[in-house]
């Protein structure tokens, strides 16, 4: 067998491996991405909550701060009963009316930290709605992910050892080459050359079109051991038997 017949049969099995291997990677992908997204919503839920904590304390401390102004209103209201001049007692009327509009004031930012904490505790609701919908969804997606991987790594094993017998058979520099040509093409190595005008001696690539000057074509197809690449796509090129037939009868 040839180095090209060779290259060809390790591609087919290339593309399996590679097959199955992407069909673990995209249900891994969904998989993180799922995970991510319960994280996100659990870090914002955590920030709520901070917030919520926040609000409901400065709604306490105000409380008190209120309480302790009800202690000082009720004192001035008995300095009133013993006031004993009229500026006297309107000295500390003053301060009874000052400092009720200030306890208003405090009641009212109290009672807005205490609706703030209502809203942020709605949303925490929401939120939890939509961390247990994740949640279904990071189970869902990790036993397809555990029954995909399952379902491939037998055949994958399989194919593996095969690739590698595969593989055996081509010198190391060509399969540096393949190798490199398959990372890049996701396994689309092989490129097989397109007869585009037989009177001319016209060839192109048929991955990329580029046209290919026939002493190229002429050199691949009278040793199936030379490797060459297309200069357009760096595809390794290869002769079908019919384009082959073609040129053999033409000559
Ligand atoms: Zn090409």
């Amino acid at each position: 067998m040839s180095v090209i017949e060779h290259l060809l049969e390790l591609h087919l099995v290339d593309r399996q491996v590679r097959g199955l291997r992407s069909r673990v990677e995209t249900a891994e992908i969904y998989h993180r991405t799922q995970q991510k997204q319960l994280e996100d919503i659990e870090s914002q839920l955590g920030q709520l909550q901070q917030q919520c904590r926040v609000a409901q304390a400065t709604a306490a401390n105000l409380e008190t701060e209120g309480n302790s102004m009800d202690a000082r209103i009720e004192k001035f209201r008995e300095d009133l009963k013993l006031s004993a001049t009229t500026k006297q007692y309107n000295t500390v009327l003053e301060e009874i009316n000052t400092l009720k509009t200030e306890r208003g004031q405090v009641d009212e930012q109290a009672i807005a930290q205490l609706e703030q904490a209502e809203n942020l505790e709605e949303d925490m609701k929401s939120l939890d709605g939509r961390i247990t919908e994740r949640k279904t969804l990071v189970v869902s997606a990790e036993s397809d992910l555990n029954e995909r991987r399952s379902e491939v790594s037998e055949r994958l094993n399989e194919l593996e050892i095969e690739r590698a017998k595969k593989a055996e058979a081509i010198p190391p520099v060509v399969l540096e080459v393949f190798d490199q040509t398959a990372d890049d093409y996701e396994g689309d190595t092989m490129a097989e050359i397109d007869e585009i005008d037989r009177k001319r001696l016209e060839y192109s690539c048929s991955s990329c079109n580029v046209s290919l000057p026939f002493n190229l074509v002429n050199t691949i197809m009278s040793n199936a051991n030379n490797v060459h690449q297309c200069e357009g796509c760096m595809r390794i090129l290869y002769v079908t038997e019919e384009v082959r037939g073609a040129l053999v009868t033409k000559k």
